[in-house]
């Protein structure tokens, strides 16, 4: 039976629900099926991922630069 995290946003928590069972948040009863979230769990989206690449290669040619600049 899958059980998944959903955020609630009456609760302001993440709540565990059994999708067979229902989608109703345990905590005050609001029906979750709407805010079902698929990423919830997932890593972090591509495009982050993109900018962490891209200011990695920013910061590494900085890098160079500075010591390029120390050696003379
Ligand atoms: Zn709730």
């Amino acid at each position: 039976m899958p059980v998944s995290q959903i955020w609630c946003n009456v609760c302001s928590a993440y709540r565990s629900v059994d999708l067979d069972g229902g989608s109703d948040c345990p905590g005050c009863g609001a029906d979750l099926s709407e805010s079902a979230d698929p990423r919830v769990g997932d890593s972090a989206p591509w495009h982050f991922w993109l900018v962490v690449v891209a200011l990695a290669l920013y910061l590494g040619w900085r890098l160079v630069q500075g010591l390029a600049a120390l050696v003379g």
